[in-house]
């Protein structure tokens, strides 16, 4: 019987807190109740049956409801809220035997810390939000950089390493802060030096500089070109899609040939590419299509008069629609401002409905290659060889990852297909991710797995605190044999 005064030493990271009666440890995971130690947190579980419309709600108990904690192979017991072990040799917190389809299934179930780990955020805007390689900040402390551009999207690398234990300790604990909020879906607000604040946060639209982005581009200016060439013969003698990266002109672009359209003797800053795509014809900016402009004409050089002439019809438009003028050319063959045609409100309306809502992506990256293994296994490797040929499957949360090709158990998730606060810290500093194992039972002893540890998943005590909770209908059911028995 435990003294219910007593101070109760908390083993389960390298913290090893002292945590006094009624009060939680220093990552509020841990609390000490009346002398025991206890996960502060209820065991999350999903359930694969009666999907209720909706991903991962509450899930309501069936009428006949036995009692038990877990039901059988239409249960899954995640890693939210199962505690962590330390050191790693230490058997996981939940070893459970599950029958599926006659095999005996084994999930090996534990909150793993991870001191190697970082997110990956893809930012759907075409604004310009920093310079590659720049350095990413959150109150003020370095967290990460800027990563190479994809296509429509900026690109974060937060966290790793480097930043939680390379730098101060502050810059240690703002970056596990961050990782933290952003992998719990929450918004948290970045500078970028000589770039832009932004408001990040999963599943959400970023906010840059204060103003919410709508629209991810439709594609680059050239793209763009060769989307819509077919929808502008005939309404406009040229058009330039204004783009920080490849800006398209239609006169010269292939599409614009294989339509027959005749030079306009138009002249474009920047550096040619090939026909009709022109590179650096301004600075990045958060102005039209990820430029720093608000004059398109501005990227003009004069039109060449062996072809230009007056009265010459020209849209100038972004690779989101967001931004369109109309010109023709006067008699000196300057372009003048028109009123916008209504014969091409439809073309530009027709890019911005190609364009995608602008959202906040954040991908967990997570080295489950290391101690954690221990916990597992005595035979570490063999874990690793059993992820990678395909035998075991890995779960996070009950999402499913994708694994790094390679050594080592790395694995990335989209935090948005997890339980929400799934996700918690130790301040080593560290974060702390839920991670299953699954494989057949018979894998699982030849792997030299700790057997004497195993118990029936429907032998675990019922009135264990726990949150059940209805498995999302497009992450696939972790608990699948990933091999025919
Ligand atoms: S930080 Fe949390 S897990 Fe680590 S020893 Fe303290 S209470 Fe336990």
């Amino acid at each position: 019987m435990a003294d219910p005064l007593a101070t109760v030493r908390c083993d389960a990271c390298p913290v090893m807190c002292n945590i006094r009666p009624g009060l939680t440890g220093a990552c509020d995971r841990y609390a000490n109740s009346a002398g025991e130690l206890v996960r502060v947190d209820p065991l999350v579980l999903l359930e694969s049956t009666l999907a209720q419309g909706g991903p991962l709600v509450a899930f309501q108990s069936e009428p006949d409801w036995d009692g038990r904690l877990v039901r059988g192979a239409d249960t899954f017991v995640t890693a939210i809220g199962a505690g962590t072990t330390y050191p790693d040799y230490k058997p996981a917190p939940f070893i459970v035997s599950t029958e599926v389809d006659g095999v005996d299934m084994v999930t090996v179930v534990t909150e793993g810390v991870f001191s190697y780990c970082g997110v990956k955020v893809k930012i759907d805007t075409d604004r310009h939000l920093g310079a590659e390689r720049a350095l990413v900040r959150a109150q003020g402390e370095p967290v990460g950089h800027v990563t190479t551009g994809e296509y429509g999207s900026q690109m974060l690398s937060l966290g790793g390493v480097g930043h939680l234990t390379g730098g101060t300790k502050k810059e240690g604990r703002v970056t596990c802060e961050t990782l933290l909020a952003l992998s719990n879906a929450q918004a948290v607000e970045l500078t970028i030096d000589d770039g832009a604040t932004v408001i990040v946060q999963a599943g959400a639209a970023p906010i840059v500089n204060g103003v919410a982005e709508t629209k991810m581009r439709v594609g680059c200016g050239s793209a763009t070109i060769g989307i819509f060439a077919p929808q502008w013969l005939g309404k406009v003698d040229e058009v330039v899609v204004v783009d920080d990266h490849i800006t398209g002109v239609l006169s010269e672009h292939q599409a614009g040939k294989l339509l027959d359209i005749p030079p306009t003797g138009i002249r474009m800053r920047g550096r040619r590419s090939t026909p009709g795509r022109y590179f650096q014809v301004a600075h990045p900016g958060t102005g039209w299509g990820g430029t720093d402009i608000s004059d398109p004409l501005s990227i003009l050089d004069p039109f060449d008069p062996k072809h230009a002439r007056p009265g010459l019809r020209m849209l100038m438009v972004s690779t989101t629609g967001e931004h369109s003028a109309y010109y023709e050319l006067d008699e000196a063959l300057r372009p003048v401002a028109r009123p916008f045609p209504s014969v091409l409100t439809d073309s530009v309306a027709r890019i911005s409905e190609n364009c995608e809502p602008a959202l906040c992506s954040v991908v967990f990256i997570g080295g489950a290659g290391g101690s954690l293994r221990a916990g597992v296994t005595d035979n570490p490797v063999r874990l690793t060889q059993s992820v990678s040929h395909g035998v075991t499957r890995l779960t996070c949360g009950g999402a499913p990852v994708y694994l790094w090709p390679g050594g080592g158990i790395t694995f990335m998730v989209d935090v948005t297909r997890l339980p929400e606060n799934a996700f918690g810290y130790v301040p080593t500093p560290a974060l702390v991710a839920p991670i299953e194992f699954t494989m057949p039972l018979a894998q699982y002893a030849a792997m030299g797995g700790y057997m004497d540890h195993v118990r029936p998943a429907a032998s675990l005590d019922p009135a264990a605190p726990h949150r059940r909770l209805s498995a999302a209908p497009d992450n696939p059911w972790p608990l699948t044999p990933l091999i025919a028995p």
